[in-house]
């Protein structure tokens, strides 16, 4: 291939020479994980940026999704959204719960509050939605719901992180006087994930956001193994621990993070301008009064208006040096672990079967030139 791979994302990596004084610290200090002090001040610091009261760090985005559900005791039915990574149910079933899929708002590929109320039985104890490529749930709406029936909510914020959204119109409290607030504050808990694909990354990581002191020193307990002293352990915890390499990495990531979602933004404009008039290609605007993160840039493809299907544009594409991503494909609900579940037919999900159909999320990174956005384009000329 002549041309140069263009990848449907790139990591953030933080400046080699400032790292490389943080890691001289660390081994000065010989403490390398364990609560040390990068980890507590990059939770300290996230805590700021998200504008929420407590983050509690975890070594990967899984792990936080898995250790919520411990802390708040779920048990019986979780319902969630099959338009998700798989992660998102994956916890669930490991919590020992059986999910409940209900179906997505197509004009957001949320799970559609107004499908909630339908899915709730006896043995209903959460909600666990998903704010879907950063696009922010109808979190007073979930809430209402939530209170309504006595559930707890778990969002899945891997895609969300420095979302912010209007705080009254979404039901949470406001961090500035303009009246905007941090998704992050929404349910009961939200997750994070800073795997290297992500808007912001610590190479593989994650947190848990609480809203109190008192859940806090439960998380921060559960993800080392339930041990408070060196002789107590009070529950059966789990090994989520983040290392002090990669808090570091964490502490510079997040200094440049506001400049590399800003370039996602120029990236997203030149897409939106571009496709605007293609015919059989859609995509979202950003939501009036919310602060984006351009974490994804997904098209969807009506094949017979676009004269292609979706497939096929993602396999020319790769062809050409490309790289596209069916994202969310296969609904999760379609794997063979989950298609049993009674909830999991296509009857009950057509919306997000359609919208997993129809789906490619188009490069997007701080990294895409001019030129690597023209190649991306070029598959679209009218
Ligand atoms: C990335 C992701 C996760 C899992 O995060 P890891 O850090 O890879 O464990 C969970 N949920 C969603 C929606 C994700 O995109």
């Amino acid at each position: 291939m002549s041309e140069k791979l263009i990848t449907v994302t790139s990591p953030l990596l933080p400046n080699l020479d400032e790292f490389n004084e943080m890691l001289k610290e660390i081994w000065a200090s010989k403490w390398i994980t364990n609560m040390g002090q990068f980890h507590n001040q990059l939770e300290k610091a996230l805590a700021e940026y998200l504008h929420v009261p407590y983050v509690c760090l975890f070594t990967n985005g899984t792990l936080p999704l898995m250790t919520a559900l411990q802390a708040l005791r779920i048990t019986g039915e979780v319902i969630t959204t099959p338009y998700s990574f798989v992660a998102t149910t994956h916890s669930i079933w490991w919590n020992g719960c059986k999910p409940v899929f209900v179906d997505i708002d197509p004009a957001t590929g949320n799970m559609d509050p107004e499908r909630i109320e339908a899915a709730i039985t006896p043995a209903t104890t959460c909600i666990m939605p998903v704010h879907c490529y950063g696009k922010p749930c109808n979190t007073k709406r979930i809430q209402e719901i939530a209170d309504k029936y006595g559930l707890k909510v778990i969002y899945d914020a891997a895609h969300a992180f420095g979302l912010e959204v209007p705080a009254k119109e979404y039901g949470l409290p406001a961090y500035d006087e303009k009246g905007m607030a941090g998704i992050m504050n929404a349910g009961d808990m939200s997750t994070l994930s800073f795997h290297a694909t992500k808007v912001y990354n610590t190479i593989e990581g994650g947190a848990l956001v609480v809203h109190d002191e008192k859940i806090k020193k439960r998380i921060d307990n559960l993800k080392n193994f339930g041990i408070t002293d060196e002789v107590t352990v009070v529950a059966p915890g789990i090994n989520g621990k983040m290392d002090e390499m990669r808090s570091a990495y964490g502490l510079l990531n997040l200094k440049q993070v506001d400049a590399a979602i800003k370039a996602r933004n120029e990236v997203a404009k030149k897409y939106r301008a571009a496709l605007r008039n293609v015919p059989g290609v859609s995509f979202w605007d950003d939501m009036p009064g919310v602060r984006h993160n351009y974490s994804y840039f997904p098209i969807f493809i009506n094949a017979d208006e676009f004269g292609m299907s979706r497939d096929d544009l993602y396999f020319k594409m790769k062809e050409a040096g490309v790289l596209s991503r069916r994202y969310f494909y296969p609904l999760i609900s379609n794997f063979p672990t989950y298609r049993g579940l009674p909830t999991a037919n296509k009857e009950n999900l057509p919306l997000g079967n359609k919208m997993a159909d129809e789906v490619l999320c188009l490069p997007m990174h701080h990294n895409l030139s001019e030129e690597d956005i023209k190649r991306v384009l070029n598959f679209f000329k009218i």
